[in-house]
């Protein structure tokens, strides 16, 4: 590791509060998994973490009446998909965006982030996490020892709703289509999903973040693990640390850790 990601990385743990020289994982991938990803240099520091199962309480997924969902054909390609919600005006939402944030990065992750909806810095840049809360990303990704381009990130829904509020179950509905469909072109092998409005959309629950942080879901096959969004780590600093804890768990079941450390300096 060149000196530049070192730096960032340890700026990150050392946000969160370890000061301490940083340990290889143990590699605890489950039997029978193999991981597509090696990572380039983790650090993983030694924190206790727990993995749990705890299932979520199940809520029905919203249905309101007299949404118009978009048509999108059965194994539209990512490309084709990005071309057709560039254009859809199936909610509100399209008279108030700059333009849609579809996602970016490796189009065959192993990892994928999802948020909830685009912030005002994603509507300009049409990019998912391209503010503050994208630099905090970055150095969480590099921290587990990735690249942003070698994950995917990406939100639930595709435009940004007014005054960063919560997307309403109609906006939700209409988007569905398009987030279902960009998982079926991605085919991760595994999900992080971040913030509250994020867990609630994909795993049709409400319970809390913290109890969703320390469960392991399954959303069509694919394992989905909960932690908090940048953005609301930025606004609660304090919380870093267990967010760290929450993407070293899943680093622990799904990436394959290299007998490599960064230095403490
Ligand atoms: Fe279309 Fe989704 Fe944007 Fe609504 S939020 S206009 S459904 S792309």
């Amino acid at each position: 590791m060149n000196a530049e990601p070192a730096a960032f990385i340890a700026a990150y743990l050392h946000e969160i509060g370890i000061y301490t020289p940083l340990l290889s994982a143990t590699d605890p991938v489950k039997k029978n998994q193999q991981p597509r990803m090696q990572t380039a240099a983790p650090a993983v520091a030694a924190l206790s973490v727990v993995a749990t199962k705890t299932p979520p309480t199940q809520t029905p997924r919203p249905s309101p009446k007299n949404i118009q969902s978009p048509c999108v054909d059965q194994g539209i390609s990512l490309r084709g998909l990005q071309e057709q919600v560039a254009s859809c005006t199936a909610c509100a939402l399209s008279k108030s965006r700059k333009q849609t944030v579809f996602g970016h990065g490796n189009p065959q992750p192993d990892l994928l982030f999802i948020g909830d909806a685009p912030d005002a810095d994603d509507d300009r840049e049409g990019q998912p996490f391209a503010g503050k809360s994208g630099v905090l990303l970055n150095r969480m990704i590099e921290a587990m020892g990735l690249h942003r381009e070698q994950v995917y990130t990406m939100n639930t829904l595709k435009c940004r709703p007014p005054w960063n509020r919560d997307p309403s179950s109609e906006e939700i509905a209409a988007c569905r289509v398009y987030f279902d469909a960009q998982l079926q072109a991605l085919q991760p092998n595994f999900i992080c999903l971040l913030g509250r409005v994020a867990a609630w959309q994909v795993l049709g629950t409400h319970d809390g973040l913290t109890v969703l942080r320390e469960g392991t879901y399954d959303y069509q096959g694919i394992p989905v693990y909960v932690t908090y969004h940048p953005t609301y780590l930025l606004r609660n600093p304090a919380r870093k640390q267990q967010a760290w804890q929450d993407l070293q768990r899943l680093m622990q079941l799904h990436i394959k850790p290299q007998a490599a450390h960064i230095s403490s300096e």
